[in-house]
C-alpha cells in the first residue's frame, strides 16, 4: 500500500468531475483526477454545445472540456490521462482504490464516472461494430465509408436528433428510426432535425437485426413496425445508435446504494450511501443528464467533501 493517501480522489473528467476538481483544488485539496479512458467525457463526443450558459454562440465540446481542465489544472489539480479505477474497496477510510493495476489510497472520493452508451442488444449489432455500428457521429460520421450513401439513426431523444443533423453533411439520405410516432427530444431539435430534407423519420419501428457482408461491413437493418408488425430492410452504409446511456458503476455494486438502473443513490448535499464518498453527474442523475446540471453537481460534490475534511482536522 502507498504511504500517501490523498484529500480527494475524484473519478471521472467530465463536466461533473472537472468542475469538483476545479472547486477542491481552489480549496488547496490538491486533488487527484482519474480521467478513465475518455478524457472529458461524453461532452467531447458532441459538436456544439448550445446551451451552456455564458457561450452566446455555441462552444465546441472537445473545446470546454479542455478549457475545464485547465482551469482546474491552474488551481493545482492533477489530471492522470487514461488512468481508469479497476476496483474500489470502501469498506474503510482511506479507501482503497486500484488505478491501472496500481494500490491507491484515498480520503475521500468522488464518483464523476459519467455513462456509456446503450446498446440495442443485438448479436449482428456486436458482429458489425466498428464495420459500420457505431455509437458516436461527430467521431466517425465523416468516415470515406458513409460519404453519400445511406444511413440509419437509430432512437428518439436530443442525441438521435443531432446525430441525424450532422450526418446529413455526409450521408446521402438520414433515416431515423424511432420507437414511436413521436421525438422525445426537446421541441427545437426535433423541429431542426424534422425540417431537414435529408433526414426522413421512420415511425414506430424497431431494428432487429444489422445486416452485413460476410467480410464484414454494414449493408442495412431489418426492422419490425411495432403496431402493424410488417417487417422490411432498409439499405445503408452505417448505423448510428443513439438511444441514452448507461451508468458507468458497475465497480461500485454491492458497496454504493443504487436504483435498479444503476443509478448511484445521492441525497442533496451530494452524499453517497457510504461518508466520505460523494457522488456527481451522469452516473447518479437520470433526469437532467445536463453539462450545467452535472457541473452544479460536481460543485456540490466538491464543497460537501471540503467540509468533511475541514470538519475533521
Ligand atoms: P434519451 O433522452 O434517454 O433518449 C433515448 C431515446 O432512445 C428515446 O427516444 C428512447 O425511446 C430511445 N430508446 C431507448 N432504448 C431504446 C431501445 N432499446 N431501442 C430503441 N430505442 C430506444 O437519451 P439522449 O437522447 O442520449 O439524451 C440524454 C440526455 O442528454 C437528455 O437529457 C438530453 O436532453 C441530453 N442531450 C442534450 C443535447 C443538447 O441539448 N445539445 C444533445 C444530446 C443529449 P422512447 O422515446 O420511446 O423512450
Amino acid at each position: 500500500m502507498p504511504d500517501e493517501i490523498q484529500n480527494v480522489v475524484i473519478i471521472g473528467s467530465g463536466c461533473a468531475g472537472l468542475t469538483a476538481a476545479l472547486y477542491t483544488a481552489r480549496a488547496r485539496l490538491e486533488p487527484t483526477v482519474l480521467t478513465g479512458a475518455m478524457p472529458g467525457g461524453l461532452l467531447t463526443t458532441t459538436s456544439i454545445v448550445e446551451n451552456y450558459p455564458g457561450f452566446p454562440e455555441g462552444i465546441d465540446g472537445t473545446e470546454l472540456m479542455i478549457n475545464m481542465q485547465q482551469q482546474a489544472e491552474r488551481f493545482g489539480a492533477q489530471v492522470k490521462f487514461g488512468s481508469t479505477v479497476e476496483a474500489a474497496d470502501l469498506s474503510e477510510r482511506p479507501f482503497k482504490l486500484t488505478v491501472d493495476g496500481e494500490p491507491m489510497l484515498a480520503n475521500t472520493l468522488i464518483i464523476a464516472s459519467g455513462a456509456g452508451h446503450r446498446h440495442l442488444g443485438l448479436p449482428s449489432e456486436q458482429a458489425l461494430d466498428k464495420k459500420g455500428v457505431t455509437y458516436c457521429a461527430t467521431c466517425d460520421g465523416a468516415l470515406p465509408m458513409f460519404r453519400d450513401q445511406p444511413l440509419v439513426v437509430v432512437g428518439g431523444g436530443d442525441s438521435a436528433c443531432e446525430e441525424a443533423t450532422y450526418l446529413t453533411r455526409f450521408g446521402s439520405k438520414v433515416h431515423l428510426v424511432h420507437r414511436r410516432d413521436e421525438l422525445r427530444a426537446s421541441k427545437i431539435m426535433a423541429e431542426r432535425t424534422l425540417a431537414n430534407d435529408k433526414v426522413e423519420p421512420v415511425w414506430d419501428s424497431e431494428v432487429t437485426e444489422i445486416l452485413g457482408e460476410a467480410e464484414g461491413k454494414v449493408t442495412g437493418v431489418r426492422l419490425k413496425n411495432n403496431k402493424t408488425g410488417e417487417e422490411n430492410a432498409l439499405n445503408c452504409a452505417g448505423v448510428f445508435i443513439a438511444i441514452g446511456h448507461v451508468p458507468n458503476t458497475q465497480i461500485f455494486e454491492g458497496q454504493l446504494e443504487m436504483d435498479d438502473a444503476g443509478y448511484i443513490l445521492r441525497t442533496e448535499s451530494a452524499q453517497t450511501s457510504v461518508p466520505g464518498v460523494f457522488v456527481a453527474g451522469d452516473c447518479s442523475d437520470k433526469v437532467y443528464r445536463q453539462a450545467i446540471t452535472a457541473a452544479g453537481m460536481g460543485c456540490a460534490a466538491a464543497i460537501e467533501a471540503e467540509r468533511l475534511l475541514a470538519s475533521e482536522d
